[in-house]
């Protein structure tokens, strides 16, 4: 398809995380001038491992990427839940760790992120270290004005901004109306790997509280901290509040939670939100609409919150394609085609972020005595099946077209 061919040419995204570079990297396929705008002076670095799952997977193939994607798995070879003094309650491989289907694949969150991002980086505008602080519609386009940047007009705007969506906000309404809170918190820092960690995970559960950490390489490992989360949150982008309430929800945690805390405020990267989900009749507005987290966001701790952003830019895009451009039968389609999918997860979502924090010791002690007989199981396909039959049927629940 030639540009000449499309009603709507030229599509400024918000957000380059993983929805905003797979999007521009699908629309610059299809003839389209993208721009991303991003408020990071650079790509953000950072974020635990994540899972490329179900439908995520023939995306990420068409795209010619998943040769790529493989080679930077993280190759776990399991991990363990342990005690105050670090002594092994359960152990668990790999797959049964991540709740993986035969084919689906796990990778840090950065590399995905800049795997599609080098994937695009030639074809598209990247504005790095701005944003857009209005958007006025136009007869036949938006006007946008952004923080640092001139202003200018796009044929269409696709907020890929994440839960927090600058875009939604300004479209939609405010974030109070769609963001539904779980409750929990969750941080990811770098820290270095003193504990010599080689493709295991270790986590230690508290009541209210979990603590993870990992390694995939020798360098350097991930950590994790999630809690039961005060009401009021500290302002965000405010790292050292949101640092001080870490440490003060974790000060009382033993085994080597004390030491995680203090490389926290050392670490080069920091990830800290509330574990919410976003709710919205309708991903779209004339000619304005979002994908991924900024859409749909299924919370940190569902464990489908990057396959969704894939999907979703995949079927956004392909819309596009297909109706030369037209954002009204595009914007309709992808509407339909993305329904069923994101509902099911959404309320997966909910479930798997409610449910994977232990409030007492009780529940603690019952979760590892589970963990523990699964690994001696011989049927743990039909142990594991309650669990994994809805997220498989979730993270498969859309007929991808073949735009
Ligand atoms: C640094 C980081 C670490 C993460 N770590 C984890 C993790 O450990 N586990 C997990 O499950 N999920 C994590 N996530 C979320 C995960 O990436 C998403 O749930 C999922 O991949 C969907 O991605 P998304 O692109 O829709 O949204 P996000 O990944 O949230 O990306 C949104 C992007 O938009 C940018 N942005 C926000 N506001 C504006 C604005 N006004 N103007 C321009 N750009 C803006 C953000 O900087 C970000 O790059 C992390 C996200 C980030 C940004």
């Amino acid at each position: 398809m030639t540009n000449n061919q499309l009603i709507n040419k030229t599509v400024l995204i918000s957000g380059a995380s993983v929805a905003g570079p797979a999007l521009a990297y699908w629309l610059h396929r299809y003839g389209f001038t993208v721009t991303v705008v991003e408020q990071a002076p650079a790509l953000r670095e950072g974020g635990y491992k994540v899972d490329i799952r179900g439908a995520a997977i023939p995306v990420v193939e068409r795209m010619g990427l998943l040769p790529t994607v493989r080679q930077a798995g993280t190759r776990m070879r399991g991990g363990a839940w342990v005690d105050e003094s670090g002594k092994a309650l359960a152990t668990l491989g790999p797959d049964l760790i991540g709740l993986r289907a035969p084919g689906d694949e796990e990778v840090l969150r950065g590399d995905l992120s800049r795997i599609l991002y080098d994937a695009t980086k030639n074809g598209v505008e990247y504005l790095f270290g701005d944003s857009i602080v209005g958007l006025t519609p136009q007869a036949d386009g938006v006007e946008v004005r952004f923080h640092r940047s001139a202003p200018r007009v796009f044929d269409l705007v696709i907020g890929a901004d994440g839960l927090h969506s600058t875009v939604r906000g300004q479209t939609f309404g405010p974030e109070r109306e769609f963001v539904r809170h779980t409750g929990m918190a969750a941080c990811v820092v770098s820290v270095p790997n003193f504990l010599d960690l080689d493709r295991w995970e270790l986590i230690h559960p508290t009541p209210g509280r979990v603590v993870q950490v990992y390694s995939t390489q020798h360098s350097t490992a991930k950590a994790q901290f999630i809690f039961a989360a005060p009401d009021a949150l500290p302002e965000r982008g405010d790292r050292a509040e949101q640092q001080r309430l870490v440490a003060e929800m974790f000060a009382d945690a033993s085994w080597e939670t004390a030491e995680l805390l203090r490389a926290m405020s050392d670490s080069p990267d920091f990830y800290f939100d509330s574990v919410s989900q976003v709710h919205l009749q309708r991903w779209s507005l004339d000619r304005v609409a979002l994908v991924g987290d900024a859409a749909y966001c299924p919370s940190p701790l569902s464990g489908q919150g990057t396959s969704m952003a894939l999907v979703g830019a995949y079927v956004l895009a392909g819309e596009l394609k297909s109706a030369l451009g037209d954002h009204r039968i595009a914007f309709d389609r992808y509407q339909e085609a993305m329904r069923e999918y994101v509902d099911l997860n959404l309320t997966l979502g909910w479930n798997n972020a409610t449910q994977m924090v232990a409030g007492s010791k009780r529940a603690i002690r019952a979760q590892t005595t589970m963990l523990r007989m699964l690994r001696h199981m011989p049927w743990k396909g039909l142990a594991l099946r309650p669990i994994m039959k809805p997220l498989n049927h979730a993270a498969n629940a859309i007929a991808l077209a073949d735009y």
